[in-house]
């Protein structure tokens, strides 16, 4: 991605912005769409989903306040963009998809870019990955209704998760939330779109 542009959008984290200098945006959209690859806005993967505009990969990413060798699940893997970036910080991905199709091609592309430290799984995001659980940091990139349950037991302690919230679809307040002591601290950081996050806690 192109820095300057991240930066007058008010992105400063100089580890942040290097991981989207890193990350080839170009290789996780369609041929055809590859020319649009750096350009700040989202763009189709197929199957109805969207690889979000890297603004607000660079923002959601800036505002997990990751570091290096954090457990992070992420809820949608998409094209696995935001699975890159996070791996390039020096996080541990576990990342979840539900489409059967997402998931495989997906899979196929981090393999090829030799990214270590992904985890992929492919069933119903909105109950966490149990078997990998408790996690550092969960970013979903998919908005649904309500605040998963499982997600919230699966956040460590100190822990934050990133998540967009909204009772109708594709209109989502981005919630921060923070676990301190077994409570759960929520800020609201705005207005958002994301596809739907659908599942047993989605739509
Ligand atoms: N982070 C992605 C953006 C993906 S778009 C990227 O960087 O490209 C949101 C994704 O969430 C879609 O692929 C969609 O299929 C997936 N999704 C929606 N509901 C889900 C659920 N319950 N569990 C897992 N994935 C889900």
């Amino acid at each position: 991605m192109v820095r300057e542009q991240l930066e007058a959008r008010g992105i400063s984290n100089p580890a942040v912005l290097s991981a989207m200098a890193a990350v080839p945006r170009h290789l996780f959209v369609q041929e055809a769409l590859r020319a649009q690859a750096y350009e700040d806005t989202p763009l189709p993967i197929g199957h109805g989903q969207t690889i979000s505009q890297p603004y607000i990969v660079a923002l959601m990413t800036e505002l997990l306040e990751v570091r290096r060798g954090m457990r992070v699940l992420e809820i949608g893997t998409g094209s696995g963009y935001q699975a890159a970036v996070l791996a390039t910080l020096g996080c541990t991905v576990f990342t979840v998809e539900r489409l059967r199709e997402l998931y495989q091609s997906t899979r196929t592309l981090l393999r090829q870019l030799g990214l270590r430290g992904i985890h992929m799984q492919r069933h119903d995001g909105t109950l966490g990955m149990p078997d990998a659980a408790p996690f550092e940091r969960i970013i979903v990139t998919a908005g649904g209704p309500e605040i998963p349950r499982p997600l919230v037991e699966q956040l460590d302690e100190g822990g934050i998760m990133l998540i967009p919230v909204g009772t109708r679809p594709r209109t989502q307040r981005l919630l921060r939330l923070r676990k301190e002591h077994g409570n759960v601290r929520s800020e609201d950081l705005g207005s958002v779109i994301f596809v739907d996050l659908v599942g047993d806690h989605g739509w």
